[in-house]
């Protein structure tokens, strides 16, 4: 039975690891090892690696993908990322992100399920509209959830921005926040814990399972496009769907962890 699972966290998030090996153990019997960050459990060559994620970055969120050619500052701020520092104000496309992973992972290990959990700013180019949207979840192998993406993806109500675009200062910013406590995920909140439990499991119905969204609102597998959906979806009773709760239970049953090959 396959049921190993690696967990990697990077840097500066607010999720506790130990506390996610816990939860996904506690619902879906995986063992999880915990690894700390992705890029400093392989790096051998963190020089490389530091250059190659620089390559990786948005500049224009306009067209698609193109190559960044880094300047050396901007590699020099990567490595120091891996080491741990906050990721903030970067975007990188989702699916070269999660590929440059995958070449990473060891071939011995590609049965197994890999969840990086981040703050970098992941997105992925919508030819609809032809720009980037933030994600707060990357579906593929490995699968990647980001933090900042939980806060930046889905939008958040309406009014708020309305309001927001009345200030006059940091003060009333920091109370107009408050006032939208219950109705927005925001960066350092202590909720981002379950939520990311939550995008968790979404990561491992779809490796186990190819199951991706859900179309049930009070289901944690529900693809909120905003804020308000998200933390319903996350953060109330029951986790699943009907539907859902039945797949999880039958996989527990078979205890076939055995991915698709
Ligand atoms: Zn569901």
């Amino acid at each position: 039975m396959n049921n190993k699972v690696f967990l990697y966290g990077s840097g500066d998030t607010e999720v506790d690891l130990e506390e996610l090996g816990i939860y996904l153990k506690r619902i879906f019997m995986v063992e999880p090892e915990l690894r700390g960050d992705f890029f400093s459990y392989f790096g051998s060559d963190s020089e490389h690696i530091a250059e190659r994620i620089a390559e990786l970055r948005v500049v224009d969120i306009s067209k698609p993908f193109r190559k960044n050619e880094p300047f050396p500052l901007e590699v020099k701020l990567e490595r120091e990322i891996i080491k741990g520092k906050k990721a903030s104000g970067l975007l990188y496309d989702g699916f070269y992100f999660m590929e440059f992973m995958r070449d990473i992972i060891p071939e011995k290990e590609r049965k197994n399920f890999h969840l990086y959990i981040t703050d970098r700013l992941l997105g992925t180019f919508d030819d609809i509209d032809a720009r980037y949207h933030a994600r707060t979840i990357i579906l593929g192998y490995p699968c990647i959830v980001s933090t900042s993406g939980i806060v930046e993806a889905p939008a958040k109500p309406r009014e708020y921005y309305i309001e927001k675009g009345l200030l006059k200062g940091v003060d009333e910013l920091i109370r107009l926040k408050e006032n939208y406590r219950n109705r927005f995920i925001d960066y350092g909140d202590r909720r981002m814990q379950k939520v990311v439990e939550g995008y968790s499991a979404m990561a491992v119905f779809y490796h186990y399972l190819g199951e991706v969204f859900c179309t049930s609102k009070k289901c944690r597998l529900y693809n909120a496009h905003w804020q308000e959906e998200l933390i319903e979806a996350q953060l109330s009773e029951p986790d699943f769907c009907t539907e859902h709760e039945e797949m999880r239970e039958l996989l527990l049953m078979e205890g076939d962890f055995l991915p698709e090959s």
